[in-house]
């Protein structure tokens, strides 16, 4: 059932490649999910976010300091190794300052077409941050046109939202499932679908998830066990597959998430409005908020807890990326709340890989405790 989605994600350069060679068009590499790739999809840009691949490095240490988080530096180092040698430029939107390093590393040290550094606000609170996001949307669509040598019109930017929704919808109907008890895909199966969602073209990706949903529709289900004890993953950013799959190799199931590699991405859409660039502009205010955009209230708890009670969850495995400031400063209130309605929590600290036999001990105590509660 997932097999295009598993391979697309251990082949993702060779699919960017193909796509280029197929279509003709240019490939821009992304740091963070602030990205707006409505505007990328209206100047046919394919958007391919910058991931690691969770092998250590030895490049990264001359250009960005060790105290770094171990995700940035890892994305850093595939571009210093000529991974992402196809790509025409390069972008970030504003969110963490580790990235940021990264990116700014990555224009010094990696030669490359077209860059852009995109400002976007920290305070996602403010009412002047629609108005603000909007102004520099204006602006980085005239760079983009400059750029190809065309004008992205109303009917572009229309057809690059319409993409974005659809293949975000289709997501949502794919999670849905996962709220059912045995839900039809594991945990891993469905991060290979969000994995991919950032990489591949979203025409695409969407067909496949259409197929994928009339297969589920029609009774198919994963061949992994979807009956363990019910959990959610949260925190910095995640897409350690092995890290997922080893969990519920001990008899846990991943149900659902608060990461930017799963729902922090997707969950909502642009919603209609008078102008297109503002429309898409409120949707990246309104998301989610990843912690260095969350205050001066604090929205991400109520919609975490939210979350965890739609999808059932019995407990939370909280993950922090060594020295990432954001989500170390947010995880203490989270954990406080998450324990305060009954929802028991594991942290654990990532590295570039992470000690999976260290990790399998402590996950296997974890979910002993969560047992043990139900017996009582
Ligand atoms: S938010 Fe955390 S995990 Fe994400 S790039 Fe910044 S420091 Fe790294």
């Amino acid at each position: 059932m997932i097999t295009q989605f598993r391979d697309w994600d251990l082949n993702r350069h060779a699919y960017a490649k193909e796509w280029k060679e197929r279509t003709g068009g240019k490939v821009m590499g992304y740091f963070c999910t602030y990205v707006p790739e409505e505007i990328l999809y209206a100047a046919n840009i394919l958007p391919v976010r910058i991931l690691g691949s969770h092998e250590q490095n030895d490049v990264t240490e001359p250009h960005i300091f060790g105290m770094f988080c171990p995700f940035c530096r890892d994305c850093l180092a595939q571009g210093l190794k000529g991974r992402y040698d196809y790509l025409d430029g390069i972008m970030i939107a504003q969110s963490c300052l580790h990235i940021r390093q990264a990116y700014t590393s990555w224009t010094k040290h990696i030669p490359i077409d077209f860059q852009y550094y995109l400002p976007m606000p920290n305070n996602v609170q403010s009412p002047h941050a629609t108005p603000y996001l909007t102004a520099e949307y204006i602006q980085f669509k005239e760079a983009v046109e400059k750029w190809i040598g065309k004008e992205i019109t109303p009917d572009d930017l229309q057809r690059g939202i319409d993409i974005m929704n659809e293949n975000r919808s289709l997501i949502h109907e794919i999670y849905n499932y996962k709220k059912m008890d045995n839900p039809p895909l594991s945990g891993e199966e469905s991060m290979e679908v969000a994995i991919t969602q950032q990489m591949v073209d979203k025409r695409e990706h969407s067909v496949a998830m259409r197929k994928l949903l009339d297969e589920i529709a029609a009774g198919g289900k994963s061949t992994k066990n979807t009956s363990g004890t019910r959990l959610m993953i949260l925190g910095s950013e995640n897409d350690d597959i092995p890290f997922v799959r080893m969990v519920e190799s001990v008899n846990g199931t991943v149900v659902t998430d608060d990461h930017c590699i799963g729902t922090r991405y997707f969950w909502n859409n642009v919603e209609p409005g008078e102008d297109l660039i503002t429309s898409i502009a409120q949707r990246y205010i309104d998301r989610p908020a990843c912690p260095s955009k969350d205050w001066i209230e604090r929205t991400r708890i109520p919609h975490i807890l939210s979350i965890a009670k739609e999808f059932g969850v019995k407990g939370a495995i909280v993950i922090q990326q060594k020295f990432c400031d954001p989500h170390e400063l947010d995880i203490p209130a989270i954990i406080k709340s998450l324990n305060a309605n009954d929802i028991k929590t594991l942290f654990l600290e990532f590295d570039v890989t992470v000690p999976l036999g260290q990790f399998k001990i402590r996950v296997e105590a974890f979910l002993e405790m969560l047992q043990e509660d139900d017996l009582f």
